[in-house]
């Protein structure tokens, strides 16, 4: 029982972290690199500035002291989230029916797929990162929108010329560009995960 609290309270701790890394424009300026990748896969996974890295390691350290999770614990809830971020930026197409299945507890590729869109009401939902229902408690989920009609990305970082190595590294350092916005009406139940 001790276990699963704080497994579940550390996953939390990392559903707040990734909501201050989009609100809080200081942090918002390093998490912004890993944004600007155009197309989820893999290496989406290891796109990180090192300066949001080294903050995640102060952030976390302090999540474990507060949350008194065992060193073991710590270990596994880490391997569960590095195995749950590797799935959720792979460009796997599961069945429909089984994501669906799976999304009830944990974020799969289509729901963080929605997270990395470049219209901007769709990048600020879907935060969690092992459990699916930290987005549902904080209202802030979003499933209703079709796979093919999601461009990944940032509007005003679309350029893969300028996107090379050297440059991501010194982003966080630039003016930060606005976000060009682009709705998209709503359609539906924000519930529903679709195709
Ligand atoms: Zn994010």
């Amino acid at each position: 029982m001790k276990f699963v609290i704080a497994f579940v309270l550390l996953d939390y701790s990392n559903y707040i972290w990734h909501v201050l890394l989009h609100k809080l424009p200081f942090m918002w300026r390093f998490h912004l690199v890993h944004h600007t990748d155009l197309d989820l896969d893999i290496s989406t996974a290891f796109r990180f500035h090192f300066g949001e890295m080294i903050g995640s390691v102060f952030f976390r350290g302090a999540a474990v002291l507060l949350i008194g999770a065992s060193p073991a614990i710590v270990l596994i809830y880490e391997i569960a989230f590095e195995a749950a971020t590797l799935f959720q930026h792979s460009n796997t197409k599961l069945p429909l029916w089984f994501e669906k299945v799976l999304n009830t507890l944990i974020v799969t590729p289509r729901m963080h797929g929605i997270h990395h869109s470049m219209v901007k009401k769709e990048t600020d939902s879907n935060y969690s990162i092992i459990f699916s229902f930290w987005d549902r408690i904080h209202k802030t989920v979003r499933l209703n929108i079709h796979q093919q009609k999601i461009v990944t990305g940032v509007p005003a970082y679309a350029d893969e010329k300028e996107l090379s190595i050297g440059n991501l590294l010194k982003l966080p350092f630039k003016a930060v560009r606005k976000w060009k916005e682009d709705e998209r009406p709503n359609d539906g139940n924000y519930n529903d995960l679709r195709n």
